[in-house]
């Protein structure tokens, strides 16, 4: 355990990727680039007139969370499934970059965080040491409840995140998962988790036009009690691991990292959208403090291929 202050950090280098939208089918390249302080994560179309493609990544400019999390700026432009993205600068502490994408949806690789993380570590990270960095420190309990799902924010001193899901299928069923956000927890356990369908929807979506990307390369899919994929599962309950990635980049769109607890039950990305809502609605559950790292935050540790993370279901 350390106290030290900590700075704001940006990607050292210009990196690149390209690949597919799973929603869109649409192929795009994305580059990040290095940003100055204080300015957070912004979204850049270059598809679009330059002075209309910029899109700040934060709560506020969240409009569509069905099937993934979408940002419109005040000239309707969108950028789709910003989600793993969030979730990868978040857990490596990058406070401030330039995204740009050639188009409307973000790459999605093979489904998980990792090849952001990978892509992140390409360009290296830098502090700066004149901006400290802040935090959002949660002062009381926040939550939001709709239906059955339930989406919570409670005091507590570092980044920890639980989850529990509930799905009427043997492939998922019951998990329910915790953890305490860091770079290594991040990489360890969090980013490789894959994101997830069922085929009867993944069918349906298809004929509205949509999930025109998904294949088993980068999504699982489960039909009835059984995972499709040929290797299997990543981790035997990868499932509450990806929402669980999903409610890291859902609530990096704070802006700042979070003190506090979050909680999810059944919840996704319409309700982490709606908690930060309903967060920033009471200006008494929060204040901005230093953020002051108490784990191994800004440490870079490499990926561990663990043999029990490995460990397929039985499918077929
Ligand atoms: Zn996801």
């Amino acid at each position: 355990m350390s106290s030290t202050p900590s700075y704001q950090r940006t990607l050292a280098r210009t990196v690149s990727t390209a690949g597919v939208g799973v929603h869109s089918g649409v192929r795009a390249t994305l580059t990040l680039h290095p940003a100055d302080s204080d300015t957070g994560i912004r979204f850049r179309r270059t598809d679009k007139p330059s002075d209309q493609g910029l899109i700040q990544g934060i709560w506020s400019n969240v409009n569509d969370t069905r099937l993934c999390t979408v940002l419109t700026n005040s000239h309707g432009v969108s950028v789709s499934t910003v989600e793993h993205l969030m979730a990868a600068f978040a857990a490596l502490d990058i406070d401030n970059a330039l995204v740009e994408l050639d188009g409307p949806e973000m790459p999605i690789m093979d489904g998980s965080a990792e090849p952001f993380i990978a892509l992140i570590d390409e360009a290296g990270t830098k502090a700066d040491i004149t901006a400290p960095r802040r935090a959002i420190k949660i002062l009381k309990t926040v939550t939001y409840t709709e239906g059955d799902k339930q989406a919570t924010l409670s005091p507590g001193q570092d980044r920890s995140f639980g989850l529990s899901i509930d799905f009427n299928s043997a492939a998922i069923a019951h998990q329910d998962y915790r953890f305490t956000l860091s770079n290594r927890t991040f990489r360890d356990d969090i980013a490789e988790a894959r994101t997830f369908g069922f085929l009867p929807e993944v069918e349906a979506l298809r004929k509205m036009g949509l999930a025109r990307g998904g294949n088993l390369d980068n999504t699982i899919v489960v039909d009835g009690d059984r995972v499709l994929n040929p290797d299997g599962l990543r981790f035997e309950n990868e499932f509450v691991r990806h929402k669980l990635l999903d409610a890291v980049g859902d609530l990096a769109l704070a802006g700042l990292p979070i003190l506090g607890h979050f909680q999810g039950l059944r919840s996704g990305h319409g309700l982490n959208n709606k908690l930060l809502r309903a967060l920033f609605a009471d200006p008494s559950a929060y204040e901005l403090v230093p953020f002051v790292a108490s784990t191994d935050v800004t440490a870079k540790l490499s990926t561990t291929n663990s043999p029990q993370k490995r460990a397929a279901v039985a499918h077929g």
